[in-house]
């Protein structure tokens, strides 16, 4: 608990944000719109402060958070960005994508952040409000996913609620849900020049490799990923509490269908085979089967292109 069991829910405007970085000042939790998932950020310098996202999560404290910064500049002094990670931040964020590279000495981070591995995770948030949080605040944020640990992630501020009422300070309400829908993509980048996608996300790696260096990315070699370098992909990470069967084209009797394309469900992540659509849909299409009397839920067949090898990754997640 963050020392309070009331958690206020404010318009995301100027006063909003104001307030947010007040509280962020003093040490407390905020919730916060950003372009993939709601966020819960804490002043990513304070151990006392960071300590309160992993008892507010229930998260594992093996598993390290995300710092978000307002860009290149404010990376590089947390961060000794290799090559690449430096061209990257500077032409493509902000953006979904994060980047694992290595910890710059004595940055002033507490040492929960990065689970004391030798490495930092960053990202810039392509949001307007993350964004001016950011500003308004002289400190980086961590924030992890704004959902108790285990459970789907939030793309509205009821989504934030319904896990988190109680157990946080303040959420900011965008009014909308978040456009992407998807957690980043992550990647590690070494000083050597390697790349290792750790999770798929929106951003597609391959693409932008060749964008900036005409060349598919340089993978790293097999046995090079250690055990620690992707401690957050925990199978059951984004359960909605329910059994799920993928690749359903129809609904068995006891099952909430979710569809997509052809397949017709009780709800749909795109009528129209739309995979940007369906992203941004399916944690809160999860959302609706936890709530549904169904005891089971069945998800349509997506197909394993584009986003949709992020959103296969998060419903065999689901469904593990
Ligand atoms: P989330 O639960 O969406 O906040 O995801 C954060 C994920 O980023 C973690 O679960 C890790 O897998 C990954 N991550 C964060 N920091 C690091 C790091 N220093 N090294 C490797 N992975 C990291
Ligand atoms: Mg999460």
């Amino acid at each position: 608990m963050s020392g309070k069991n009331v958690t206020e829910v404010r318009l995301a405007d100027a006063e909003g944000i104001a307030e947010a970085a007040r509280i962020l000042e003093s040490g407390g939790l905020v919730a916060v719109p950003t372009e993939t998932v709601y966020g819960l950020a804490a002043r990513a310098d304070s151990a006392e402060a960071v300590a309160k996202i992993y008892t507010a999560k229930g998260r594992p404290d093996f598993n390290p958070l995300i710092v978000h910064v307002r860009g290149v500049e404010q990376a590089r002094e947390l961060a000794e960005l290799p090559h690449q990670a430096d061209v990257i931040a500077d032409l493509v964020w902000p953006a979904p994508l994060t980047m694992v590279v290595p910890l710059r000495p004595g940055a002033n981070l507490a040492p929960a952040v990065t689970a004391g591995l030798p490495t930092v995770a960053l990202r810039s948030p392509n949001h307007p409000v993350m964004q001016a949080l950011l500003a308004a605040c002289p400190f980086p944020l961590a924030a992890p996913s704004a959902n108790r640990s285990g459970f789907v992630s939030p793309t509205s501020a009821a989504h934030v609620l319904a896990t988190l009422d109680g157990r946080i300070d303040l959420v900011l309400d965008d009014g909308r849900p978040c456009a992407e829908g998807l957690e980043s993509t992550i990647v590690a980048i070494r000083t050597d020049g390697s790349w290792e996608e750790l999770r798929p996300g929106p951003i597609n790696l391959d693409a932008l490799h060749q964008h900036y260096w005409d060349e598919p990315y340089p993978r790293a070699g097999r046995g090079e990923r250690s055990r620690i370098e992707a401690p957050g992909q925990l199978a059951s990470h984004y359960a909605p509490g329910k059994p799920l069967r993928l690749n359903a084209e129809w609904a068995e009797p006891d099952e909430f269908l979710i569809g997509f394309g052809a397949v017709e469900g009780d709800v749909t992540l795109s009528a129209g085979g739309n995979l940007d659509e369906a992203a941004s849909r399916l944690y809160a299409a999860l959302h609706e089967a936890a709530r549904a009397p169904e005891p089971r839920i069945a998800v349509a067949p997506v197909p394993e292109k584009g986003v949709g090898r992020a959103i296969n990754d998060r419903l065999r997640r689901a469904a593990a």
